[in-house]
């Protein structure tokens, strides 16, 4: 009996490792599967929020990964938006690629519009300070920015219907000791040359420029200015890359350059959002709901909701401190002796002014 079934069990076996290919076995979720992670932020005044990084480089420029990485990267961590910027001027990888200024958006865009990822097409003018660094976004022809003079290059810009950012204006490298708004900016920003500065650029913001975009009426954009892989710059399973923030009547090219120009914009780099207060203000509002949980001689209890990627830190003029963590609800005690008004002080409108909010929103 005991043979039989032995002869029973080697018949099964062979039939099942026949079925097998001995060729090529694939084991399925052996490999990341293709998902994109949602960012989570609220929908302001009717708009749509777009998340969107408008500068970055490729093998085109300096950067070290190809046009199409760059979109797989932004459809992973759940971006809308993306603009290449390779530079103009600064090449250093001419001689092993071919191509012209315009082909790291040539390569990218199919790729893109397969994946739903709207590809502005962009560059970045790369001069000395003054004036610096720039992002021409919605430009038609790269090739005819290259120009000797650089105010050619913002003519030629200007001519092809760009919103142009002034970049990393505070970066050491062109100004070591100081964030200095010079003549030529408000001679750009005249011409219908300038319309946003980069308040956040990689790993730095420049407090100052919160200031210019309050007072010049330009918009506050941050940006990752990426080179390598986003992976290796920013711990994403941690935060989001900087992102500027865009409320727009819907997801298109027309309706982002149309938002842009309107500037409503706010920049988002790590726990700190930078914008004009209004827009600050419905964004507060919409991430935040407060509901009275218990209540005694002392003080009372809320359960606060925050369904925004952002915390939010505030703190009273009579030193009360709540930190109202993201994506996530938590419990918050107000003394009654407190009057309610607190700063909101990770966001930003000036350099020296956050968002004030009363309690409970
Ligand atoms: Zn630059
Ligand atoms: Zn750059």
């Amino acid at each position: 009996m005991k043979t039989k079934f032995f002869l029973l069990a080697c018949f099964f076996c062979s039939v099942g490792l026949m079925a097998q290919n001995m060729n090529n076995v694939r084991i399925a979720g052996f490999t990341r599967d293709n998902s994109r992670k949602f960012i989570h932020v609220p929908n302001l005044m009717g708009y749509k929020t777009l998340k969107c990084d408008f500068h970055m480089h490729t093998v085109f420029s300096d950067g070290v990964v190809w046009p199409t990485v760059r979109v797989d990267e932004a459809w992973q961590e759940g971006l809308d938006v993306i603009a290449i910027t390779d530079h103009i001027e600064n090449n250093p990888s001419k001689k092993f690629v071919g191509g012209d200024d315009n082909s790291s958006f040539d390569i990218a865009k199919p790729h893109a519009d397969k994946k739903g990822i709207l590809l502005i097409k962009g560059a970045e003018i790369t001069r000395k300070m003054a004036p610096g660094h720039f992002n021409a976004l919605f430009i038609t022809n790269t090739n005819e920015l290259d120009t000797p003079n650089y105010m050619d290059a913002f003519e030629a810009a200007k001519k092809q219907g760009a919103f142009i950012i002034w970049n990393h204006p505070g970066w050491k490298a062109q100004q070591p000791d100081t964030c200095k708004w010079w003549d030529v900016h408000t001679e750009l920003l005249e011409k219908g040359m300038l319309h946003a500065v980069e308040v956040f650029n990689e790993q730095e913001y420049y407090p100052i420029a919160f200031d210019w975009c309050d007072q010049k009426g330009i918009a506050y954009t941050a940006a990752s200015d990426i080179h390598g892989l986003v992976q290796n710059q920013y711990d994403l399973n941690k935060q989001h890359r900087p992102m500027t923030l865009v409320l727009a009547t819907e997801n298109s090219e027309s309706a982002l350059k149309e938002a842009l120009f309107a500037r409503r914009t706010i920049a988002w780099f790590g726990q700190y959002l930078a914008g004009k207060e209004e827009f600050l203000r419905e964004f507060f509002m919409a991430s935040v709901k407060c509901n009275l949980m218990s209540e005694n001689t002392k003080e009372k209890v809320y359960r606060v909701s925050n369904i925004s990627d952002v915390p939010f830190l505030l703190k009273s003029a009579d030193g009360v401190s709540i930190k109202i963590a993201a994506y996530s609800e938590s419990m918050v005690e107000i003394p009654l002796t407190s009057n309610g008004t607190f700063e909101v002080t990770n966001l930003f409108i000036r350099s020296k002014k956050n968002l004030s909010a009363k309690f409970p929103f």
